[in-house]
């Protein structure tokens, strides 16, 4: 009953958490429109707490099945829980698809992808979902305050437990400096954070939510050195101890991998790590020195 007797001046509160609200359920429709529908195959499982062994076999795919045009072709790998895994090669490739189909934004048409031995396809949707940490690069943060965004996924969190996330992964001085600290409103008009500053809020997100799966798409834009050094540790601290697989464009990315897969046209044509790729003078040879050799010096 004391609902009804709330004074005149509350009903600003209640507007602000109708607004609120709304906001949430809109973007949990956003989220929802991206994705092509996946149906639950009747009597799916709930994918039990996930251990992180990562295996695709011998995967086959195509976005259009009846134009045939296959994007990745037996596509093979497996890993075990804690793996650090870059993925690069040219755009067009496939990295994004082999993610794609890992988060399982689509199933394969051919082969099986498991996690912990299980085929995605026999589990809900939700449940292998709820056990992924998801960071693609449009996709970091949500209109609202930064400590809403880093409790995202995890909206009982304490403000503690958000703020040692944030030191965890190397965020929280930044954030301490922008105007209202971790109330600083993120889409509202003077407030801009750079790529590698959204980034960084994800990660607290990704560690504060703790899944043993995390996908990364690692942000291309040109970051100031204080914000990349900030990233570097950051994201070395939120993958330990998580399988990780990371469309990687930071040399220290790539050379802190456990294993390198250069994927062109759809195929893995190398894997290996660092050191084994660059004495095998192929492919990933030819990359590090187009790309990363005015970097050797850093
Ligand atoms: P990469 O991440 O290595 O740049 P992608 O996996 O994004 O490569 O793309 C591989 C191929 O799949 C490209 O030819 C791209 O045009 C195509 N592709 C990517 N996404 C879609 C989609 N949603 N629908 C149709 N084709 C797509």
């Amino acid at each position: 009953i004391w609902r009804f007797w709330l004074p005149i001046t509350n009903m600003g509160n209640f507007y602000n958490a109708m607004i609120n609200a709304m906001a949430y359920l809109e973007r949990i429709f956003e989220t929802i429109d991206e994705k092509p529908a996946i149906a639950n195959k009747p009597g799916a499982a709930q994918m039990p707490q996930v251990k992180g062994r990562v295996e695709f076999k011998n995967v086959g795919f195509a976005y259009d099945v009846e134009e045939g045009n296959k994007i990745l072709d037996n596509i093979s790998f497996e890993f075990g829980p804690g793996s650090t895994v870059a993925l690069v090669g040219p755009t067009g490739a496939g990295k994004s698809t082999v993610i794609n189909l890992l988060s399982r934004f689509y199933d394969v048409q051919e082969g099986e992808v498991l996690i912990d031995g299980i085929n995605l396809k026999d589990v809900t949707l939700n449940s292998i979902r709820r056990q992924m940490g998801v960071m693609l690069q449009d996709t970091f943060l949500f209109s609202g305050t930064v400590m809403s965004n880093i409790k995202y996924a995890r909206p009982e969190a304490t403000d503690e437990e958000a703020i040692q996330a944030a030191k965890t992964v190397c965020a929280h001085d930044f954030i301490i400096n922008l105007k209202d600290g971790y109330d600083t409103e993120i889409n509202e008009r003077g407030t801009r954070l750079s790529i590698g500053e959204r980034q960084l809020i994800s990660f607290a997100r990704a560690l504060l939510a703790d899944p043993r799966i995390l996908i990364l798409d690692e942000a291309t834009s040109s970051i100031d050195t204080r914000t990349e050094l900030a990233l570097q540790n950051g994201l070395q601290r939120l993958l330990k101890g998580r399988t990780s697989f990371i469309i990687a464009h930071r040399l220290s990315t790539i050379k802190n991998a456990d294993c390198i897969m250069y994927i062109d046209k759809g195929s893995i044509v190398e894997r290996g790590t660092h050191e084994e790729l660059l004495a095998a003078k192929g492919h990933y040879y030819k990359l590090y020195n187009s790309q990363f050799s005015v970097m050797k010096a850093v």
